[in-house]
């Protein structure tokens, strides 16, 4: 500050006549420009990054998150934040979050705002019946994640879900009907089983076996 004089914020020289205020300092009309195309900015909106100013095409190309998918700036101020070891921090475009294996948006809800920050790997709800599970950074659609990452029967070889009554025995996981007991093809009520050249038997059909090499 020189003076009693108002010194541009700008170019540091005292201002006399027109003054422009912005973020907070004065500004020569010719002074308050984009710090990156020069354009003037004193009848245009102005971003502030950092104590200077910025027009609005270059605020947003330099400074606004960009997205993972398309790689272009995020202006809505809707947006998905993923956040894991795997990746790192990253943005979408609501429209442009959607599952890594089959493409599929989840589609959050569209009422509320401010977007949507997840933390880590796990499941979660956008709403009562979307929801997404992060694998290693990466966003998956429930049935894809189930598909992909859900222990398979080692019988009929379909995925075991959570919340699916099911058995871990010989190496493996099976749906609850699919271990039976290899007499009589029944499954197990009782979770303990007999085994024989690696083939689970009821007590019943065991001690029959036994019985009969006696
Ligand atoms: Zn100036
Ligand atoms: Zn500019
Ligand atoms: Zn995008
Ligand atoms: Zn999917
Ligand atoms: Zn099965
Ligand atoms: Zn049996």
């Amino acid at each position: 500050m020189r003076g009693n004089g108002l010194s541009c914020a700008g170019c540091a020289g005292p201002i006399i006549g027109r003054i422009v205020s912005a973020m907070g300092q004065r500004w020569h009309p010719g002074c308050f420009r984009c710090s990156t195309c020069n354009d003037l900015l004193e009848h245009v909106s102005s971003f502030d990054h950092e104590g200077k100013p910025y027009c609005h095409l270059d605020y947003h190309e330099n400074f606004a998150p960009r997205c993972y998918h398309c790689k272009t700036a995020i202006i809505d101020e809707r947006f998905i934040t993923l956040d894991d070891e795997a990746l790192g921090k990253r943005t979408y475009h609501e429209q442009h979050f959607f599952c890594a294996e089959c493409g599929d948006p989840f589609l959050p809800p569209s009422s509320g705002s401010g977007g949507l920050t997840v933390t880590g790997d796990g499941e979660f709800d956008l709403d009562d019946d979307v929801g997404f599970t992060v694998y290693k950074g990466h966003p998956y659609c429930e049935a894809c994640h189930v598909r992909l990452r859900m222990p398979k029967c080692k019988h009929c070889k379909k995925s075991i879900r959570d919340g699916m009554r099911a058995v871990e025995a010989l190496g493996g996981k099976w749906c609850w009907e699919c271990f039976v007991c290899e007499g009589c093809k029944t499954p197990f009520d009782d979770p303990s089983f007999f085994l024989r050249e690696n083939k689970p038997f009821c007590e019943p059909c065991f001690s029959l076996i036994l019985r009969n090499e006696v």
